[in-house]
């Protein structure tokens, strides 16, 4: 069955590789990131693809821009039913270096941008009586060296889902939470260049610690999101997986 879905922050990365996989699955896809612009190459590969997508530009940490866009979604796609909350920043530092914007900037794009999101979807959930939302935590909220603010929201985001997971899934929506383990993206290859480490060898180092022997790729992430937005998947509610290529991070 076609429905609508919302992936946040899919310009790039997971974002993007799921949002791509929703449009594969028979989704119309609203590709949402903080610049409509940066969307251009997510909802071109779609429409290739064959799939429905639009570009919308909304920092989801705004409350009325969440607003505005999700109104714009039903408008030229119909009510959303899948939301998946993946846009994501960090602003990484040792504790003793964390300034208070760092702390609040990553609170507002995971938590407060997870929490605006979900709040403006959800009416339009409970109102089809059907709804998947996904929202991505990561390894990192089992605690990450000069990451007290991103390991404190990745943790929050569990308890979100948990909590949207009980308040909702009497009309029919379930929330679950992605944990991912090192994944190929631009969030990690800036972290290689913060600590002044060459992406390929970082992607190397990480692979050895991971018992499957090799770092994590977007269409990882995308294929666990796709489950959870599945028709078949609704009695599977409240949950984290860790996608992580092992047990731990
Ligand atoms: P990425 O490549 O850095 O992409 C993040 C996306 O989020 C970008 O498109 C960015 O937009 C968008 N974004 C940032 N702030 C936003 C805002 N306020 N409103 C709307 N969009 C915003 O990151 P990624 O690696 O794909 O990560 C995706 C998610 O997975 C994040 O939540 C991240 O924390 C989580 N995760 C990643 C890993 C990993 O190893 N990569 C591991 C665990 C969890 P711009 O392009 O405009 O900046």
């Amino acid at each position: 069955m076609t429905r609508t879905a919302i992936v946040t922050g899919a310009g790039r990365g997971i974002g993007a590789a799921t949002a791509r996989r929703l449009a594969a699955d028979g989704h119309a896809v609203a590709v949402l990131d903080l610049d409509a612009a940066h969307c251009a190459d997510t909802v071109a590969a779609i429409a290739d693809a064959g799939g429905t997508a639009i570009a919308v530009g909304a920092d989801v940490s705004d409350a009325s821009a969440v607003e505005a866009a999700v109104q714009r979604v039903v408008d030229e796609l119909g009510a959303p039913t899948i939301l998946v909350n993946n846009a994501g920043i960090l602003r990484d530092n040792l504790l003793f270096k964390m300034t208070e914007d760092d702390w609040d900037a990553v609170m507002n794009v995971h938590l407060r941008g997870a929490f605006l999101m979900s709040r403006a979807v959800q009416a339009h959930q409970v109102a089809a009586g059907w709804g998947r939302i996904v929202n991505l935590s990561s390894t990192s909220a089992l605690g990450n060296r000069g990451q007290a603010n991103y390991s404190a929201a990745k943790a929050g985001m569990q308890g979100l889902t948990k909590t949207l997971a009980i308040e909702l899934g009497r009309y029919g929506v379930t929330a679950n939470a992605i944990a991912p383990g090192f994944i190929v993206t631009d969030m990690t290859r800036a972290t290689a260049e913060r600590i002044g480490v060459g992406f390929d060898d970082f992607v190397a180092h990480a692979a050895k610690e991971i018992p499957v022997a090799r770092a994590g790729q977007p269409d990882d992430i995308a294929a666990a999101a796709s489950f959870f937005c599945s028709e078949e998947a609704g009695f599977v509610s409240g949950q984290v997986l860790y996608v992580a290529g092992g047990p731990r991070a």
